[in-house]
Order: C-alpha cells, then sequence, then structure tokens
C-alpha cells in the first residue's frame, strides 16, 4: 500500500475516465457498502492511536480483523451501520418521511440492546421514550458526530433537484435533532449528504472541496487544511479526518485504509470515508476480500434498503 505524506500540498484531483464511470445505483451501493465496510473495518482499532494500531497490526491494517474493545467478529458493524438501517427502514415503513418514525426506529434499536451506544444517542432517545419530544435541547458542548454518522438514508431517499434540496436539509435535520442540538453538528450533517448527494449525481471531489471550504469559511472549527490531526468522535475532528483522507486518496482501499489507521473514532471516521469514496468510486471499487467477510445480513440488507431508498426518491 502506498503511504501518502499528508503534509504535502495536495495533488489535482482527476477526473475519472468517462468509460469506467458508474451508474448512479452503482455510486449509491458503493456509499452504502462503504460505509459497512469503514465501520467494520474500522471498529477494531477504534480508541487506539496510530502507534497502538502499527504495534498491533503488523505496521498498517487492511483486513476485516474482529476484535477491539468491542469483541467484534471480523466483518462485524456497530451502531454507525445500525443507525442508519433503523432510519433508513422507518423512511421505507412511512413510505417516505416521518420524523416519529425515525424516533420509533432508534428506540426500537435501543432496545434492541445494541453492542454499542454513543452517550448523546442514548440522552436522546431516552428522553424522546419519556417525553415524547422529538428535538433535543440546544447543547453548548458534546458537538459529537452521532447524528452525522446516521444521515446516509436520508440521503438516499429523498429525491433530486432544488425541491429535493430543500427537503434533504429539513429532513437531516430534523432526524439529528432528535439527539443531538447542537448547531456544529447540523452543519457537518447537511455538508457531508450534500457532497454526498453531489457525488451520487456524478459530480466529482471538486465539487465536494467547495462544500467543504464553504463549511470550514462559515465555521472555522472545521477548517481542514492543513489536517490539525485529532480523531475524535467530536464532528469538527471527525469531518476534517474524513475530508483529509477522501481529497487525497487515490482509490477506495486506499482511503478507508488510511482513515482507519489514525485510530481514534476508527468506525465512524472509516464509515464516513467509505460513504464519500464508494459514492465517488463505486461499488465495483470495493475490495472483494472485505466485501466477503461483511456480515452476510448486514451486506444483504443494505442491498435491499438502498434499492428500496432509491425507488422512494421518485415518488
Ligand atoms: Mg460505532
Amino acid at each position: 500500500m502506498k503511504l501518502f505524506l499528508f503534509s504535502e500540498k495536495p495533488p489535482p484531483l482527476p477526473p475519472q475516465p468517462a468509460s469506467s464511470l458508474p451508474s448512479a445505483k452503482e455510486r449509491a451501493l458503493g456509499a452504502y457498502l462503504g460505509f459497512a465496510l469503514g465501520d467494520a473495518l474500522g471498529a477494531p482499532v477504534e480508541f487506539m492511536l496510530p502507534s497502538e494500531i502499527r504495534a498491533t497490526h503488523n505496521g498498517r491494517l487492511d483486513q476485516m480483523c474482529g476484535g477491539g474493545w468491542l469483541r467484534l467478529k471480523p466483518g462485524q458493524v456497530t451502531d454507525d451501520t445500525q443507525m442508519c438501517l433503523a432510519l433508513g427502514g422507518a423512511m421505507l415503513a412511512s413510505g417516505g418521511w416521518e420524523l416519529r418514525a425515525v424516533a420509533d426506529a432508534f428506540v426500537a434499536w435501543l432496545r434492541s440492546r445494541p453492542i454499542d451506544v454513543g452517550n448523546t444517542c442514548r440522552r436522546g432517545i431516552r428522553r424522546y421514550l419519556q417525553t415524547g419530544i422529538l428535538q433535543a435541547e440546544e447543547m453548548r458542548e458534546d458537538a459529537g458526530n452521532g447524528a452525522l454518522m446516521r444521515n446516509l438514508p436520508v440521503v438516499l431517499g429523498t429525491p433530486d433537484g432544488e425541491a429535493g434540496d430543500a427537503e434533504f436539509a429539513r429532513r437531516s435535520v430534523a432526524q439529528a435533532r432528535i439527539t443531538h442540538g447542537h448547531v456544529l453538528s447540523d452543519a457537518a450533517t447537511l455538508a457531508l449528504g450534500r457532497m454526498t448527494r453531489v457525488l451520487l449525481a456524478g459530480g466529482g471531489r471538486a465539487a465536494c472541496r467547495e462544500i467543504a471550504d464553504e463549511l470550514a469559511a462559515r465555521f472555522p472549527a472545521f477548517v481542514f487544511d492543513p489536517w490539525p490531526g485529532r480523531v475524535s468522535g467530536y464532528v469538527a475532528d471527525t469531518l476534517q479526518t474524513v475530508f483529509d483522507v477522501f481529497f487525497h486518496g487515490a482509490s477506495f482501499e486506499e482511503c478507508l485504509v488510511e482513515a482507519i489507521n489514525r485510530g481514534g473514532d476508527a468506525d465512524t471516521i472509516g464509515a464516513l470515508t467509505g460513504q464519500l469514496a464508494g459514492a465517488f468510486w463505486g461499488v465495483s471499487a470495493l475490495p472483494e476480500r472485505w466485501l466477503r467477510k461483511l456480515d452476510t445480513r448486514i451486506h444483504n440488507e443494505i442491498i435491499a434498503q438502498t434499492n428500496a431508498l432509491l425507488s422512494l426518491k421518485t415518488l
């Protein structure tokens, strides 16, 4: 695996060759399966330092290894993918959008005793359960990435075009606020979602870079060039790392391996990197050796849900 030096100026972003451009459906499948691959690859090294990952994984982790603090099976996903599937399932059950159905799906997920739950997500879901209130109180601190990490189904299942853009923003913020009442969480969720929408429509990394630059201009916490080197679950740290990896990587595999080997919130950073890289390069770029190990039930559910969500776009 070629290492790329992140202190260097980014190379120009090459366009994809026209002959191999993936279809919209291949991009959508690439995004969702890429997300799950990043979750499953990164979770075993969540909370580790890069030096610990090097020492434990023979220099660099590039396999579905399982283990980690959650003692996972190789290819097992965590709350990131599970919350996406819960949100996507709620959209399908309600034939488009019903915020209470989304909140109820999060409750059902929490009651299924998931392997991992973020603190802010748990608090928000419990508040909904106890009060029926769909919106978290505004938070001063604690802008975690829990709302950002589960927004992909909204990207996949909301119509395109200008009216679709407004609906996408309304749905994204509404689902985010069930648990995260923070302006930076909203901004991150919208920016990453818009980048993914651009990629699904066949746009390139230059168009994504414009969205990332706009976000950083509005909220300096997101300035990502040069990469500040933080990999926590704080939305700004998470997105800075995802942007840095996605804008520099030469392939889907290179992006994901680089993302998870930075450690920290490696599953969510891996998943969101996989979302962008999968939408850009398409499902055929996802390494077969990783897909084979991915939890079969999750793999099948993602394929079925992606197809069904895409059909919601045109309703
Ligand atoms: Mg996780």
